[in-house]
């Protein structure tokens, strides 16, 4: 079984995860920025950061022989700190480089004013840049939320197909089902979208347009719960071709809509190498 996970923060994971993703059949994944917890204070801490999603971290993954690919954005929660904001007049010169494959993650939080500013700037940036774009739907009043950010994507005129709307349930499905948008699943240990539930919603809305992804930043999350929908789709009578699908073709067609996404069919470990003269045991060698 071949997995690319469409949507994991890796720079808040170990090695270990790493290598529990590889044996599980993880081969290639999108890491988007997104909000670090600790609060950024100037556009500097997002350059130095955006570098690491291009730098450090798909080297730090090619020694699991996992492909990084990347999505950059103001994400929506630091979009409402006036200290951040510059950051969207840096965006363009990122967005032209080799393994950004999707503006993102964007959208809403707490569907302020600034949120949406932030949303809509960026949404434009993929138009101008033909790529696609991930955006996070709220987990407060998610059917509002959904709905205020599919009116938005109308209003740009992006095409839907270069949009997934992410972290959608039973509820928000529907509406982005009918939108020409993917969508996509953020699948939890414990809490919201659990495995049993997506094969439920697979059933219902067929396996296109879908993506499943696990999200696992740094609060209790589980980088294999892409591994376990996989089982769990098989144990409810999908077929292997299913899962390949929704696992790994799925989520190719729709980021490789940058024309950006090389895949390595090799996927061999690479050699350990070093990264701007480090290498990863600790700068020494
Ligand atoms: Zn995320």
């Amino acid at each position: 079984m071949r997995i690319f996970d469409p949507h994991i923060h890796m720079t808040s994971r170990t090695t270990d995860d790493y290598r529990a993703m590889h044996a599980a059949g993880v081969r290639a994944l999108v890491e988007p920025a997104f909000w670090l917890g600790q609060p950024r204070t100037s556009p500097g801490s997002f350059r130095d950061y955006f570098d690491a999603l291009l730098g450090w971290e798909p080297y730090r993954a090619a020694q699991h022989g996992i492909q990084h690919f990347c999505a950059i954005a103001l994400n929506p929660k630091e979009a409402n700190d006036p200290r951040c904001l510059p950051v969207l007049d840096e965006l363009p010169r990122y967005l032209v480089k080799d393994n950004v494959v999707a503006v993102g993650e964007i959208g809403f939080d707490a569907m302020t004013e600034a949120e949406e500013h932030a949303f809509t700037v960026q949404l434009a940036l993929a138009r101008e840049h033909d790529l696609p774009a991930l955006v996070h739907t709220p987990h407060r009043d998610k059917h509002a939320g959904t709905a205020r950010t599919l009116e938005i994507v109308r209003a740009d005129g992006i095409d839907p197909a270069l949009v997934a709307l992410d972290h959608l349930n039973e509820l928000t499905a529907p509406l982005v089902a009918a939108s020409g948008c993917w969508m996509g699943f953020s699948i939890y240990p414990d809490t919201k979208m659990d495995p049993d539930r997506m094969v439920s919603i697979l059933k219902e809305h067929g396996t296109r347009r879908v993506l499943v992804n696990s999200a696992a930043d740094w609060g209790h999350s589980d980088p294999l719960r892409t591994h376990a929908t996989a089982v769990a789709m098989l144990d409810a009578g999908f077929t292997e071709d299913d899962v390949d699908q929704v696992l790994w073709r799925n989520p190719v067609e729709f980021y490789g809509q940058s024309g950006r996404l090389l895949l390595d069919e090799a996927q061999h470990p690479a050699d350990e190498g070093t990264f701007a003269g480090n290498s990863i045991r600790r700068g020494g060698s």
